[in-house]
């Protein structure tokens, strides 16, 4: 019986210790971790305000960004001196030419206000949208239909489908005539489309602006009925195109009213 009782303290007494033994282990890790960090500070300056605000702010909105007017189809064919099938010489294609089924959406480049629309015997049914901040206009030719969104006066906001995919007024197939312009000046729509430009003076003015004396031969699926009598008279050019085009084109340009 002594015996047992014995056995027993000894058990609680080996417990005890080995109890006693972690305690002193868990107070010797924590003493250690809290030794590692930092001792505690109290902020003396309250965390300022304005730069918080300051990253909250929405940027400014870039002052032309231009996105394609079809997506998914190409510009088959870039401005530049161009000479359709029935032309003697050629003349400046003001704009890109972007192929595309008849009835596909066309969008409003940027964000904008229609200034023109109308029916012409040459760019059929167009569509004109000024961009205020930029100075410029996009320009939508050969249409089916205009949608009843682009009303003159009306805000279309970039992506806006404002009409069809037609062949409206002189046209050799389906296709968008696209033009960007500033202050009337045709420029290179490829030297926007896809991009964003902050400021006004970020804009691509002077490389937009630029034409080669290259004049391109115009390969055409379809000859208008009202060009075929023309296409008899019409000769390849030979010699310096660019230099003559340049010129008739000055002439030709003046009469242009649209
Ligand atoms: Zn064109």
């Amino acid at each position: 019986m002594t015996s047992n009782i014995l056995a027993v303290l000894g058990r609680l007494r080996h417990f005890w210790i080995e109890g006693v033994a972690g305690v002193a282990l868990t107070l010797s890790v924590v003493s250690a971790a809290s030794a590692s960090l930092p001792p505690p500070t109290r902020p003396l300056v309250k965390p300022a305000l304005a730069p918080v605000a300051a990253v909250d702010a929405p940027a400014p909105p870039p002052v032309f960004a231009c996105s394609d007017p079809v997506p998914g189809y190409e510009v088959d064919s870039p401005y530049g001196l161009r000479r359709l099938p029935w032309e003697r010489q050629g003349r400046l294609h003001e704009g890109v030419d972007i192929a595309a089924p008849t009835g596909a959406p066309v969008l409003a480049a940027a964000d904008g206000v229609v200034v023109r629309k109308g029916d012409s015997s040459t760019y059929g049914r167009f569509v004109e949208i000024r961009h205020g901040e930029a100075g410029l206009t996009t320009f939508y030719a050969h249409l089916g239909r205009i949608e009843r969104t682009a009303q003159v006066g009306a805000y279309l906001g970039q992506g806006t489908i404002l009409g069809r995919i037609g062949l409206s007024g002189t046209s050799t197939g389906p296709h968008l005539h696209f033009e960007i312009r500033q202050a009337g000046k045709a420029l290179n729509p490829q030297a926007f489309l896809d991009r964003k430009f902050e400021t006004p003076a970020d804009l691509p003015i002077k490389a937009a602006s630029f034409v080669s004396p290259h004049v391109r031969v115009a390969e055409v699926s379809f000859i208008p009925e009202a060009k075929r009598a023309l296409m008899a008279e019409a000769a390849p050019s030979r010699g310096r195109h660019g230099r003559r085009v340049r010129q008739t084109l000055q002439l030709a340009q003046a009469d242009t009213a649209d």
